[in-house]
């Protein structure tokens, strides 16, 4: 859920008084996320029909939200020194 704020999907008073089960609801009707394990408290952002991920830049092959990234993806293995770039999209864009 602190992903989700820091993204600035979840404002950080619902993360705190709504029903984790209602936030998921909206992300989800609005297209942002596709999954949610609430036992975990694990996200699975929604991806585009390319599989990229929503903040990925189709064109720069740049993370559009590299500040506020999600925990995931700064602890990614490919994360290096680049600034800005996703490990993610920086594979997919070498398949
Ligand atoms: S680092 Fe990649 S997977 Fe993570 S939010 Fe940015 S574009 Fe998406």
């Amino acid at each position: 859920m602190a992903d989700l704020v820091r993204l600035e999907l979840v404002d950080p008073f619902e993360a705190e008084h709504e029903d984790p089960k209602q936030i998921a609801k909206r992300l989800s009707k609005a297209g942002l996320i596709d999954h949610f394990n609430f036992k975990n408290s694990i996200f699975s952002l929604a991806r585009r029909a390319s599989g990229d991920c929503q903040f990925l830049d189709a064109k720069t092959r740049r993370c559009t939200v590299y500040d506020k990234r999600p925990n995931t993806c700064r602890l990614h293995p490919q994360v290096g020194p680049r600034p800005n770039h996703c490990p993610y999209g920086n594979r997919a864009q070498s398949r």
